[in-house]
């Protein structure tokens, strides 16, 4: 029998990094990619420690370049993946009204183009297998707009629609590949820091009353591989993720 990989990218910090960990607690062996191979290496070695036989494959690469993006999944194509997380993701607080394209386009490429590609070249390959599963990590931002960050929501509430609509399809089509959205609120990453293009660390605890670690967001992710349910949300009162069915693909 062929092994079996779970694909993770954006693995080098924050959701990703320990989602990869997660998963390889599990035995599960793992196809990491981000841009920082150092990162992914201290990874791969923080794995061995904790599940010496699981394998660790690196896979370096800008998901921003479509072209990185294509082949990279095409290199894979020998690999049995059982799992394809699409994690990587950036924010752009940057003011609306005074647009700074370049970076914004960098978010469009890696939140949007990025995760349509590897959905849908994963599905049209995964779609029939049994127990596959595509999991994109979308945001809160993902179905509320959140003041600051118009561009950005924008581009998760493409990621919800895309995964979301991808599981309807499948369901409906009679496929056996799950797509599933996980829906991070506030969580401890560099993603503060990246969005607002600081050179220091952010200080979660003094900028939000209340965050979850990387740690439990990528727990939370696990309960949605682990469950039926399609969407995986934060919900902020309860502090806790609230596992549901589809929000907005309601096709018939
Ligand atoms: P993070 O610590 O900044 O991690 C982002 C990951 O994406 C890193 O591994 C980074 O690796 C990778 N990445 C960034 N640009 C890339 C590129 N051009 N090509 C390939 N990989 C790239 O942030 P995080 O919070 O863990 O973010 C993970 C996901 O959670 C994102 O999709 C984000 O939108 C979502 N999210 C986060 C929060 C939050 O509060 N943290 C809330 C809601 C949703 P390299 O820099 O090494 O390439």
């Amino acid at each position: 029998m062929s092994k079996k990989y779970t694909v993770v990218t954006g693995a080098s910090s924050g959701i990703g990094y320990e989602t990869a960990k997660a998963f390889a607690a599990r035995g599960k062996n793992m196809i990491v990619t981000a841009r920082r191979r150092e990162r992914l290496e201290a990874l791969q070695k923080e794995i061995h420690e904790i599940a010496p036989a699981v394998e660790v494959v690196i896979l370096e690469a800008d998901l921003s370049s479509n072209d990185e993006t294509i082949a990279i999944y095409e290199s894979l194509t020998a690999c049995d993946i059982e799992t394809w997380v699409n994690n990587a993701g950036r924010g752009d607080h940057g003011d609306i009204t005074v647009p700074n394209l370049r970076h914004s386009l960098r978010m469009l490429h890696l939140n949007m183009d990025a995760v349509a590609i590897l959905s849908s070249l994963y599905v049209r390959d995964y779609k029939d297998r049994e127990g596959a599963q595509l999991i994109n990590v979308s945001s809160i931002g993902g179905y509320l707009v959140v003041p600051g960050a118009t561009l950005y929501c924008a581009t998760k509430f493409f990621v919800s629609a895309l995964t979301e609509g991808i599981d309807h399809e499948m369901r409906h089509g009679g496929h056996k590949l799950r797509a599933k959205v996980l829906a991070p609120a506030s969580t401890e990453t560099e993603f503060e820091q990246t969005a607002n293009e600081l050179e220091e660390p952010v200080d979660y605890a003094q900028k939000f009353n209340r965050f979850h670690t990387a740690a439990q967001m990528a727990q939370f992710l696990l309960a949605l591989y682990d469950g039926d349910k399609t969407v995986g949300e934060i919900d902020f009162a309860k502090f806790t993720i609230k596992l549901s069915d589809a929000k907005h693909a309601h096709l018939g």
